[in-house]
């Protein structure tokens, strides 16, 4: 397949559901199938049922067997189309469209959207390094009354320049909180570590961090030259407008999931085989059951 998948590659490629049934098996079986019960590569094709059938133990399976798209009333097409437009959709996709565009019900394409951003989540992120950025911004909170005031979720966001990002959903912005977090994703191959000169941040850096420190007076100027945080505030405002736009609201639940989403689609924007990586992850995820998702929920994103 080309590097660029475009929506018309994608209807010539995985137009059909046997199409789409290939595909699975060269992601899943790059060097030949071979059986997941005893490893023999000596299988033979059942063409009318889908299946494969081990010519060493019998065992009989699918190329779907054991991943996430078995068991599905969906089909693999609609799977493909909307991993599709949840790789390039670069604010992100709400449930209501993707019912409408895969003429699906709201549950199916919640469910499923959840479970193609549950897979796309970065399983080992490195540490960053370099010069970083560091700043939070609020979002969400609808008072439920007119009366409550609005919860704010607190975000922290880590952008390395020319890099990665990381969204992270804090409990607050305190110093201790932000140090954890801090901690957790700058390694020692930090260079310059740029935020606004809120108090937070001396007291949430170590004492190598804070020989890197340099802070910018937002009151008084945006930049002063190198000294800005306008890569990680860029970030901050794609994600507004995806909440804003796109997923209209968001849970406290659900706001980790969706950050995930943000920084994958975000981390790969110059990744030519995004949709074919998310395949793959997709093939190795666990299934989230659609209990678990919609447990102790109020209001489902
Ligand atoms: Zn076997």
């Amino acid at each position: 397949m080309n590097n660029e998948l475009d929506l018309c590659t994608l209807i010539q490629e995985f137009g059909s559901e046997e199409k789409c049934r290939t595909y699975l098996e060269k992601l899943r079986w790059p060097k030949g199938i071979h059986c997941p019960s005893c490893g023999s590569d000596k299988i033979s094709r059942i063409a009318a049922r889908n299946q494969f059938d081990c010519d060493a133990c019998r065992y009989q399976f699918s190329a779907t067997a054991g991943t996430i798209f078995h068991d599905t009333h969906l089909p693999l097409w609609k799977w493909f189309l909307a991993t599709y437009l949840l790789c390039e959709s670069r604010k992100g996709m709400s449930a209501n469209q993707l019912s409408r565009m895969l003429k699906t019900t709201y549950k199916t394409a919640w469910y499923l959207s959840h479970r193609i951003r549950a897979a796309m989540l970065e399983t080992t992120p490195k540490k960053l390094g370099g010069t970083v950025e560091i700043d939070e911004t609020y979002v969400g909170g609808k008072p439920r009354k007119w009366r409550d005031r609005p919860e704010k979720q607190v975000v922290i966001g880590i952008r390395q320049r020319n890099g990665d990002l990381r969204l992270i959903h804090a409990e607050d912005a305190k110093s201790a909180t932000v140090r954890e977090i801090i901690k957790a994703n700058i390694g020692s191959q930090v260079e310059v570590i740029v935020t606004d000169e809120s108090a937070t941040y001396p007291w949430a850096l170590d004492k190598m961090q804070k020989n890197l420190h340099r802070t910018i007076n937002h009151s008084k100027e945006y930049a002063h030259g190198d000294v800005h945080t306008n890569t990680v505030e860029s970030a901050f405002s794609l994600l507004k407008r995806g909440i804003v736009g796109t997923w209209h609201k968001v849970s406290a639940k659900h706001l980790p999931a969706y950050l995930d989403e943000m920084c994958f689609r975000f981390n790969n924007r110059k990744n030519p085989y995004l949709f074919r990586d998310t395949m793959l992850k997709l093939i190795d995820s666990p299934n989230l059951e659609y209990k678990q998702l919609t447990a102790k929920i109020e209001d489902a994103a």
